[in-house]
């Protein structure tokens, strides 16, 4: 007799005769070792998580689509920007960056905003946050970071002291430390936030042509905040409301948009810039370079299974089509191995085969084998390159640009050092309202540090933005202020 619909089955198809009593010697037991459905059932049940991402572990994603509005072809040959109208199939993933896979959402932290585009030409990840900036501005920095916001290694507990030893010692931070703790360090839900490819990125038009860019991704649902004390209280009362507000706004048909802009330097003024454009903890100044409208993204469709889209999907900045090339950005240059790297601990050698992350391009190459490799591994195709078999073979045109780079190979630190310009600026374009929070935020959790030198270190830096801004932080942690520097 065939197995048929409602019948309970293995793994392997068989019907099960029980699934309620495992099978044991007598009544009473002890169970017997050939009951292979509970074996199987148990150990499965053992394998059910991949490790959860070191960061950005708790998340929310979404599908939806990208559609052109402004003719971008003059900058890049990418194909799914090449006319006004075209639309593109995505999936989203928002997220917090140092909590557990079951942390609660609003709480004070960037937000990631990661976007796969499936593009005709392949995969494109968009792999930013809600901050145009961030607080290292080179990878290897990035473990050390890390490990100040997650747990104590004795008391399992979060450090502050750990955090301000060390944002006081890297004063690059200060940028991205003054946006996180400003009203914009804990967006109302992950609607109403913007998004930004944060790095400097290369767009390559049909003529070979280069121009640096930033994208910009900005909220149609207006900028929203929570305070402090509402954060808190709702990661008391439900630490999933930000999850939920997204699946529950798409699944009631209240479809959440972001417009794209990018801001577009010429190469040649990344050599007289007054700061170094790849510098990852500055923003261009949009006086400078002012934002130029790409297209409209549009979320309109939750996932059907959460560990299978939002979960297994795996983004990286270095997942780029014809037209996007990285720029020379140390950050970025360091993600580009980090993220796909991640992937394959996590996911497997073969994650881009699985649903959520493969290409509606056809994929033709020559990678074989490899743990669940679940489609047909290429079958009886040729199996290397070069070959005279007829295989898939480059195509000299989507050869990445050609960048001249000059210097001596070496541990080599960035050349400016102005972490305070671009930090003082936001402070003085906060209102006095903003301030204030913005002061009572950094003043609530520096009071944690137990290390006076460290609150006066960090005090410092929050001095020389602006005085006032060090000032008013001083004053709130009953400390001294600093004398002119
Ligand atoms: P502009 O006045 O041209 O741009 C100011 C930018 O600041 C706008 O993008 C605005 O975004 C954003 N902004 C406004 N209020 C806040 C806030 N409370 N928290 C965070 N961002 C806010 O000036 P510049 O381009 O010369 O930049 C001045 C400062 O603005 C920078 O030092 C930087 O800290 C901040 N900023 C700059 C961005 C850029 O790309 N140039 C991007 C984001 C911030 P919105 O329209 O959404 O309010």
């Amino acid at each position: 007799m065939t197995t048929n619909q409602n019948n309970l089955t293995t793994s392997w198809g068989a019907p099960v005769g029980d699934n309620q009593n495992s099978m044991t010697a007598g009544s009473r037991g002890p169970t017997l070792i050939q009951d292979v459905h509970l074996l199987e059932k148990l150990a499965h049940f053992n394998r059910e998580r991949v490790p959860e991402r070191v960061v950005h572990a708790k998340g929310a994603g979404a599908h939806g689509y990208f559609e052109v509005t402004n003719d971008v072809s003059t900058y890049t040959k990418a194909n799914f920007l090449s006319e006004v109208g075209k639309r593109t199939p995505l999936f989203v993933r928002f997220s917090t960056v140092a909590g557990e896979n079951g942390s609660a959402d609003s709480v004070r932290d960037p937000r990631g905003f990661a976007v796969k585009f499936y593009t005709e030409e392949g995969n494109y990840d968009l792999v930013g946050n809600n901050t145009p900036v961030f607080f290292i501005r080179d990878a290897i920095k990035f473990p050390d970071f890390i490990h100040t916001q997650k747990r104590h290694p004795v008391t399992h507990l979060k450090n502050p002291d750990a955090v301000w030893d060390f944002w006081s010692l890297s004063p690059e931070s200060l940028h991205q430390v003054t946006i996180l703790m400003s009203d914009r360090g804990i967006p109302a839900t992950y609607r109403h936030m913007h998004g930004f490819g944060s790095h400097t990125f290369k767009w390559v038009n049909a003529e070979g042509e280069g121009v640096w860019i930033k994208y910009h991704f900005k909220t149609e649902q207006g900028i929203k905040n929570l305070t402090e004390e509402v954060g808190t209280k709702i990661a008391g009362e439900n630490p999933d409301y930000h999850t939920q507000d997204l699946f529950e706004a798409i699944e009631k048909g209240d479809f959440p948009a972001w417009k794209l802009y990018v801001q577009i330097m010429p190469l040649e003024d990344a050599d007289t810039y007054h700061f170094d454009p790849f510098d990852v903890t500055k923003v261009w100044s949009q006086k400078d370079y002012p934002l130029i409208e790409v297209g409209r993204m549009v979320l309109n469709r939750n996932p059907e299974n959460y560990f299978a889209e939002v979960e297994q999907a795996t983004f990286s900045p270095g997942t780029l089509v014809p037209g996007i090339e990285p720029s020379p950005d140390k950050m970025l240059q360091g993600r580009l191995f980090a993220y796909a790297d991640a992937h394959r601990y996590r996911v497997g050698a073969n994650h881009n085969s699985l649903p959520i992350n493969r290409p509606k391009a056809e994929v033709h190459n020559y990678q074989r084998d490899g743990q669940m490799r679940f489609d047909n591994n290429g079958g009886g195709s040729v199996y290397y390159e070069p070959n005279s078999f007829g295989g898939p073979a480059e195509s000299p045109e989507n050869k990445t640009t050609a960048y001249p780079v000059s210097g001596a190979a070496d541990s080599s630190a960035y050349d400016q050092n102005d972490h305070y310009t671009q930090a003082g600026d936001l402070y003085r374009l906060l209102s006095e309202e903003e301030r204030t929070r913005l002061v009572s935020n950094i003043v609530g959790s520096m009071k944690q540090v137990t290390k006076d030198d460290i609150k006066l270190r960090q005090i410092q830096h929050f001095y020389q933005a602006d005085p006032e801004y060090g000032k008013r932080v001083a004053e709130g942690l009953n400390l001294s202020v600093p004398q002119e520097v």
